[in-house]
């Protein structure tokens, strides 16, 4: 991409309103936009980033076997009273409910998750214990009130939710996908740059399991409190983190107290959302309801830990797996032989399917150039100029790197990166 030609401009101001440093860093580099509190579009450096994200997640999911589906952000009132008579349609009991109204006065809600839907579409495809066990996963809209909105796009009214839905035929069935999906967690959150800083961690629970798991990232600006014991790698969440639970889990008293972000959770279901119209043909011809889980993933709340986490005073530090870019392509100067090459540069790295922006602007200071790349955060820099030229090369630098290394087209285009 000729950054010539992007649209987005980097910037040196903010919204006034804007307390989180992430966010702070992804409005400045042109990543997103803010449309009021809570509300953000994805330019198209962030939109790569994105996609990226999600493309990780999508080929752990389908690793395990899940199906992939979209559904609507649009749902019936009825479905969440008639089969389930649990409330959840309440505006007391849920209060991040976003609704609408239809033309002939019918309130419709705005998804804010999907288990009362999928439970009930699932009435048409689940008969006999043939039909089981199965998991189904969608990137998808929803929609929530969210009363605090402080924390950038990490907590959004509007955001992409994954949700992976299990069906299983018993809880023994259930706690074997149940472990393959925390493993897919484990693997996405490490390829995705922050797994030596996630914690698998115990959460309050539902009616079936005593716990749920989240996946909580260390940082300063999180949200959450956990206490971590090193020594399982495992941590506990404040709301649940009493004596009873210490000794239950046998972790003993070494925990560290920190601040994170839950950037993931899975949930045993049980029959919560099953009983009584989700029901199945057993082996011995009875009926039993369908054992049922939820594993979410928020793909922009991911993004944004990525960027509170890896960033330093210059700006973001993207992981290769993705970044939007591999490589940032500088030409220095206006001198008409250096641009030539530079343009050379740029079409050999592109025959080389290595993913580079080409920052080909004229007018623009040598610092200018280095502070709007520092700031956008691609993990190597190549910088063509006069002084390269004359030592031979390009100067090739990583982003966590102070010096660079000058270095030859031909040593450049060879570079295994992992984009
Ligand atoms: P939290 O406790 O942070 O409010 P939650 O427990 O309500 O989140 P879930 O309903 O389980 O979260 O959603 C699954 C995942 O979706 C979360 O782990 C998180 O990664 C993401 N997520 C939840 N709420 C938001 C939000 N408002 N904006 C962006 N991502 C979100
Ligand atoms: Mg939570």
């Amino acid at each position: 991409m000729l950054q010539s030609k992007l649209f987005t401009k980097t910037r040196k101001e903010v919204p006034a309103d804007e307390v989180s440093r992430s966010a702070e860093l992804l409005i400045r580099g042109g990543f997103i936009n803010k449309e009021m509190a809570g509300v953000y579009d994805y330019l198209p450096l962030g939109l790569r980033v994105l996609k990226k994200i999600e493309n990780i997640i999508r080929q752990e999911m389908d690793a395990i076997g899940g199906q992939e589906i979209i559904m609507s952000s649009l749902q019936r009132q009825e479905l969440w009273q008639k089969h389930f008579n649990q409330d959840r349609w309440d505006d007391a009991k849920v209060d991040i409910w976003f609704k609408t109204k239809l033309k002939d006065g019918s309130e419709k809600g705005l998804a804010f998750t999907h288990e009362e839907p999928i439970s009930n579409m699932m009435e048409q495809f689940v008969y006999s214990y043939r039909d089981l066990p199965f998991s189904v996963y969608q990137f998808q809209t929803k929609f929530r009130n969210e009363l605090r909105a402080k924390s950038g796009i990490m907590r959004t009214r509007e955001f992409v939710m994954k949700d992976l839905y299990s069906f299983s035929r018993n809880e023994k069935e259930h706690l074997i996908f149940y472990e393959k999906a925390k493993q897919a967690y484990i693997n996405i959150f490490k390829r995705i740059g922050i797994g030596h800083i996630t914690y698998l961690t115990f959460a309050s629970g539902g009616v079936f399991s005593k716990f749920s798991h989240e996946f909580q990232t260390v940082t300063p600006s999180g949200e959450d409190t956990i206490y971590i014991n090193e020594e399982n790698n495992i941590a506990i969440n404040k709301e649940v983190f009493t004596d009873e639970v210490k000794k239950d889990l046998e972790l003993g008293e070494n925990f560290k107290e920190e601040k994170s972000v839950e950037v993931g959770n899975i949930f045993t279901l049980g029959t919560k959302f099953s009983e009584p119209h989700l029901l199945f043909e057993d082996e011995k011809g009875g009926k039993s309801p369908v054992f049922m889980g939820s594993y979410g993933i928020g793909p922009a709340r991911l993004m944004g830990t990525v960027v509170e986490v890896l960033s330093d005073d210059k700006g973001i530090i993207w992981p290769e797996s993705i970044a939007p870019y591999t490589l940032h392509l500088l030409v220095l100067g206006e001198n008409e032989k250096v641009f030539k090459e530079a343009n050379k540069i740029y079409e050999s790295l592109l025959e080389n399917n290595i993913e580079v922006l080409f920052d080909d602007r004229t007018g623009i200071s040598a610092g200018e150039k280095f502070a709007d790349s520092d700031l956008l955060g691609l993990p190597y820099r190549a910088v063509v100029s006069e002084r390269s030229m004359k030592e031979g090369g390009i100067e090739l630098k990583k982003r966590t790197e102070e010096k660079g290394k000058i270095i030859s087209l031909k040593e450049l285009c060879s570079i295994k990166f992992t984009n």
